[in-house]
């Protein structure tokens, strides 16, 4: 079969070829590959600055955002054949740290977790892939080809639940939400925002295209430029930028009680955040930064829900272009108007 393969830490190493077909010690559930998403991990792991390949191997299937044909259930009850599913992508680590050992791998705290298709295990961006069923995700079948939007929606209802875990540490109703930055995980912030009610804001650098129609079209404010001048104080901020200005900004405008939470990482710009007037206004203010990162089960069951319940044409077109596996470097290729670029390896 054929499979897009990386030697990590080797710039310009990524190649499409075959390799043999999974073994079953991989997991009982085999699938056949519908589509894998592509996100800037993804680059910066042919870039040669990111990924290890599994012990004792040089190179590592490239790969982790999912949507799978379950081929064969195996002994598995509740998958059956034809069943679309995704595959989660972090394991717990072996030692296991106290989180990994109660199922959250996503708040390890030795950082000897694996991930599929980044770290040490193989993604998904091969023909056919196995996995264990305890780590796929069902996915309602009518998404078709938008349940490769899972993986990302993870990211998302994982942050949120950060943000209402802290909200929790007094009274709190928050009425509005500030999302920075328009890209997959900041639209489906805003997506998950409007689900829960809130008065929705996005910031952008695009000041036209489908940014702004797709935030308009979740009933949501779109707003370019920079944050310290949205008009209010927002009670949440899901930062999706990375970027230290943007940061920065975020922590200005907070509300009092304001929770802001960072799920980008460092996209450029140097964090000037933290000065002594910042610290002064979030004591004051009673403000919380909290970091996010990578899901649990709990989040990958949100965010199922979540994708069932949004507007598939909506959806939709968060997927702004389809490659081949045989043009993948073109799906790793940033174009202006890309939000999410997936290469399709069948059809859903
Ligand atoms: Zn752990």
């Amino acid at each position: 079969m054929y499979a897009i393969t990386v030697e990590p830490h080797k710039p310009g190493s990524a190649r499409l070829e075959q390799i043999p077909e999974p073994d079953v010690r991989d997991g009982s559930v085999l699938v056949e590959a519908i589509a894998v998403g592509v996100c800037g991990t993804d680059v910066e792991i042919i870039g040669g600055k990111y990924g290890w390949a599994p012990p004792g191997r040089m190179r590592l299937v490239l790969g982790h955002e999912s949507l799978g044909r379950v081929l064969d259930p195996g002994p598995c009850d509740s998958l059956k054949e034809g069943d679309l599913i995704v595959g989660m992508v972090r394991r717990p680590d072996p030692v296991p740290c106290p989180n990994c050992a109660v199922g959250e791998w996503d708040m390890c705290r030795n950082g000897q977790y694996t991930e599929r298709g980044i770290k040490q295990i193989d993604g998904f961006m091969s023909d056919k892939w196995r996995i264990e069923p305890e780590y796929a995700m069902k996915v309602d079948r009518s998404l078709g080809l938008l349940g490769v939007l899972l993986e990302p929606t993870t990211v998302v209802t994982k942050a949120w639940e950060q943000v209402r875990a802290v909200g929790q540490r007094a009274f709190w109703e928050p009425r509005n939400v500030l999302v920075t930055g328009a890209g997959p995980i900041g639209l489906l912030a805003a997506l998950v925002g409007t689900q829960h009610g809130l008065d929705v804001h996005v910031l952008d650098l695009a000041v036209s295209g489908v940014k702004p129609e797709l935030v308009r079209a979740l009933g949501a404010t779109y707003h370019t430029g920079s944050a310290t001048d949205i008009g209010f104080h927002p009670d949440v901020i899901v930062e999706c930028t990375g970027v230290g200005q943007v940061i920065s900004d975020c922590l200005h405008v907070a509300s009092a009680g304001g929770i802001v939470c960072l799920t980008g990482v460092g996209s450029g710009g140097r964090t000037t955040g933290f000065t002594a007037d910042v610290c002064a206004t979030m004591v004051l203010q009673n403000n919380v930064v909290v970091g996010s990162v990578n899901a649990n089960k709990r989040h990958w069951y949100k965010a199922a829900q979540v994708l069932a319940q949004a507007d598939r044409t909506w959806l939709s077109r968060l997927i702004t272009r389809r490659e081949r596996p045989e043009t993948f470097m073109q799906a790793l290729r940033r174009e202006p108007e890309d939000i999410k670029v997936v290469i399709q390896f069948a059809e859903a």
